[in-house]
């Protein structure tokens, strides 16, 4: 995080300042049947797992969908069009990213599947440095090279200097890369990237940003960070059409073999004389993008990069901190729900938190939420199961079963509870949620739930 950006959240967390309206997203006028009798408007809380498609993405590409062509492939006029809008996508992502003028900016599935593109691509016995603070995403694609596992820091600053250390005692004549969040998944809060980068290269070492919780949250610069990758997904940006991105350096995307082997990834293909096939592989992103691309997901996030930008990012920051505040302050009047926080109470973070609540199991909680009161936030480990079981320590207990029953045991792992919320959410929601979270802490739930497969779900 830029000194910038990060006092910038810090502040907007103290001080929120006034907020404008949310952006339209789909799925605002939505009703979901309640347990108790009658509907009410659904309140979209899971927002880190995957958020609502912004209006104006969904207008976009419906507006494209009739020109829908094949990518890279087609001599007709709607392929050329589509190419055109796909390669156009690759410049706004990169824009967007403040990426250098050198950087390549690489389609995938996701983060997920940047992640591991990029695993793939490092170069023989490249030591990795992870902390095991990151969601699986983050922490596993690293499989085939040498990883140093960092412990759960308790400030920014103490992840900065554990990170040092480590990369202190490395050679340092092999190549090393971080893999760090931007913003955690499972509490919010904003890790010091620009000072984690100005590590890695001062020990000769590069650095991977995931941004999957950040980028829909805040304005990231490749530049600025000075990170040498970035992923983000599409669909918690806004855009739910089954792409993602990396971005940043091509050196070692070059060196490396494709990703994916097959059309579009090779430039030819002939038999030797050998009778062996030899293959010659594109360079530059193509490289990595065999088989035919998904261009309404590309053309989806470039429309979201687009609409963020033009809202404008200190607007949908300051909103949405002066929703957290509500959220933490709403929280705070419930003794029974513990916050989970890594780096305290003053951490800046974005508008996902998660909690535990005295007495009750996470999952039987979630599902009275949703069930009595049209509220849909996530329960359980939240793909990160080092850091949850970090955060929540060794001594909590929650009932077993719905409303009751055995403890938790390790073959049980606990839940918590996670809230998250961005640029489309109204203050009713917000509202809402915390007047439910009071009412099931004070009164109970009103209904009946029963555990299946591992999971409450109420009694119909
Ligand atoms: N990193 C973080 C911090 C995430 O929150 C997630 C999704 N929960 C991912 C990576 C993986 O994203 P995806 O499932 O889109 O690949």
């Amino acid at each position: 995080m830029s000194a910038h950006l990060y006092a910038e959240a810090h502040t907007a967390c103290r001080a929120p300042a006034d907020h404008a309206a949310p952006l339209p997203v789909l799925g605002s006028e939505v009703s979901v049947p309640l347990v108790t009798g009658g509907e009410v408007g659904y309140a979209a809380l899971d927002y880190a797992a995957s958020a609502p498609a912004l209006q104006r993405v969904w207008e976009d590409v419906a507006a494209y969908a009739p020109y829908y062509g094949s990518v890279h492939r087609g001599a007709g006029y709607l392929s050329q069009l589509s190419t055109d809008l796909f390669e156009a996508s690759r410049r706004t992502v990169a824009e967007f990213l403040d990426c250098r003028p050198e950087d390549q900016v690489v389609f995938t599935r996701s983060t997920t599947d940047s992640l591991n593109l990029l695993a793939a691509a490092l170069p023989a016995d490249c030591q990795v440095f992870v902390f095991e603070t990151e969601h699986h995403a983050s922490l596993l694609p690293w499989r085939d090279s040498p990883v140093t596992w960092l412990d759960a820091p308790h400030s920014p600053a103490a992840a900065v200097a554990a990170l040092e250390s480590a990369l202190a005692d490395r050679d340092p004549h092999g190549p090393a890369l971080v893999c760090v969040t931007g913003a955690s998944n499972v509490t919010g809060e904003l890790w010091p990237v620009a000072e984690l980068a100005a590590a890695a290269h001062a020990h000769g070492a590069r650095i991977v940003l995931d941004a999957a919780q950040l980028a829909p949250h805040h304005p990231v610069s490749v530049r600025e960070l000075d990170v040498d990758w970035v992923a983000f997904s599409g669909h918690k940006l806004y855009a739910p059409f089954g792409s993602g991105v990396l971005a940043g350096r091509s050196d070692w995307l070059q060196r490396a073999e494709p990703y994916l082997a097959g059309g579009g990834a090779s430039r030819t293909v002939a038999r030797a004389e050998d009778g062996t096939v030899q293959v010659q592989w594109h360079t530059g992103a193509a490289r990595h993008e065999a088989g035919s691309p998904n261009v309404v997901g590309v053309y989806a996030i470039a429309s979201a990069c687009r609409a963020l930008t033009e809202a404008g990012f200190d607007g949908l920051v300051a909103r949405e901190q002066a929703l957290l505040a509500r959220v933490r302050a709403g929280l705070a009047q419930v003794p029974q729900v513990r916050v989970l926080s890594l780096f305290g109470d003053d951490a800046p973070r974005v508008g996902v938190l998660s909690f535990l609540v005295e007495g009750w199991n996470s999952s039987h909680f979630a599902a009275a939420l949703s069930a009595e009161y049209g509220i849909g936030v996530r329960d359980g480990l939240f793909c990160a199961h080092p850091l949850v079981r970090t955060l929540v320590g060794g001594d909590e207990h929650q009932p077993g079963e719905c409303g009751g029953g055995a403890a938790n045991s390790a073959d049980r792992p606990l839940n918590a509870i996670r809230v998250s919320f961005g640029a489309g959410t109204p203050d009713e929601h917000i509202e809402r949620f915390v007047g439910a979270v009071a009412s099931l802490v004070r009164d109970g739930a009103r209904w009946r739930y029963r555990t299946e497969a591992g999971r409450c779900v109420p009694e119909l």
